[in-house]
C-alpha cells in the first residue's frame, strides 16, 4: 500500500467514524504524525493532501525542516513533551506546540515568539489519567486554569484548545471514557469565559483508537502507524 493509499483509506475511516457519529467529517482534521519517518516520506505525505504534520522531538525535525521548506501549505506541530530549554527553538521550527503541559513552558514559548512576531497555536495537555508517569496538566489542577487566565499576557501565543494521550490499551473501547473526560473538561473550562480563548479544539487519538475519539467528539486526530506503517523502535 502506498502513503496516498493509506491516507485515502484512513480518511474513509474518519468519514464512517464522523457518520456513525451523527458527524460532519470536515469538521474533523487528519494530522499526520512523521516521527522516525524521513523528510521524503512527509513530501509524499503531503503530495497525498495531508497538510498538518506532527512531530514529537524539536532536534529530530530540526534535520528535516530544510527538506520540507517548500511545502508551502504545511502546518508543522509539536506533540511531544517539550522541556522549556528547548522552547526557543522550538519557537522557531513549528507553528503550534500541543503539548504545552505548565505555565512556565508557555511563559518560555511567548517570549521567543513574541520576538520572532509570530504567533504560535498551543494545545494544553491534559493528563487525563491523572497517572504519576504520564507528563500534561492534570484535569482539576490550578495552573490549567492560571495559564488560561495569564492567555491575555502571552502575546505571542494562541491557546486553541486541549491535547491528551490516553493510556495505551489493546482494546481502544478503553479510551473512550477518557476522551470523553477531556470532551468534558473542555466544556466545563469553555463555561468559564476566560478572555481572548475558545478552546474549540480537542486533540485525541491515534492509530488505532481515532474511530472513539470522533464518537466522542474530537476535531484532530494524530495519526502515524496506519499512514507511514510500523515504526523502528528508537
Ligand atoms: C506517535 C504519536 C502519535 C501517533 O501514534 P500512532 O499510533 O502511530 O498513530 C500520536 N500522538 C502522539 C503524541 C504521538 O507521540
Amino acid at each position: 500500500m502506498s502513503i496516498a493509499e493509506n491516507i485515502a483509506l484512513v480518511k474513509e475511516r474518519i468519514s464512517m467514524a464522523a457518520r456513525r457519529a451523527g458527524r460532519n467529517p470536515d469538521e474533523i482534521t487528519l494530522m499526520a504524525v512523521t516521527k522516525t519517518f524521513p523528510a521524503d516520506l512527509i513530501c509524499e505525505a503531503y503530495a497525498g493532501g495531508i497538510r498538518v504534520f506532527g512531530e514529537n522531538r524539536v532536534q529530530e525535525f530540526a534535520t528535516k525542516a530544510d527538506a520540507v521548506r517548500d511545502l508551502a501549505e504545511a502546518e508543522w506541530h509539536m506533540i511531544g513533551h517539550l522541556q522549556s530549554n528547548k522552547a526557543g527553538k522550538a519557537a522557531e521550527l513549528f507553528d503550534a506546540v500541543d503539548s504545552v503541559d505548565s505555565l512556565r513552558l508557555a511563559q518560555r514559548l511567548d517570549i521567543p515568539a513574541t520576538r520572532l512576531r509570530k504567533t504560535v497555536k498551543v494545545l494544553l495537555e491534559v493528563n487525563i489519567v491523572g497517572e504519576q508517569s504520564k507528563s500534561g496538566l492534570e484535569p482539576g489542577s490550578p495552573e490549567l486554569e492560571q495559564i488560561l487566565r495569564a492567555a491575555l499576557q502571552l502575546t505571542g501565543l494562541k491557546i486553541c484548545g486541549l491535547m491528551t494521550v490516553p493510556p495505551y490499551s489493546e482494546d481502544p473501547e478503553h479510551a473512550r471514557s477518557y476522551f470523553r473526560r477531556l470532551r468534558e473538561l473542555r466544556e466545563r473550562l469553555a463555561a468559564q469565559n476566560f478572555p481572548s480563548i475558545t478552546l474549540e479544539t480537542l486533540s485525541m487519538g491515534m492509530s488505532h483508537d481515532f474511530e472513539i475519539a470522533i464518537e466522542e467528539g474530537c476535531s484532530w486526530v494524530r495519526v502515524g502507524t496506519a499512514i507511514f506503517g510500523k515504526r523502528q523502535k528508537v
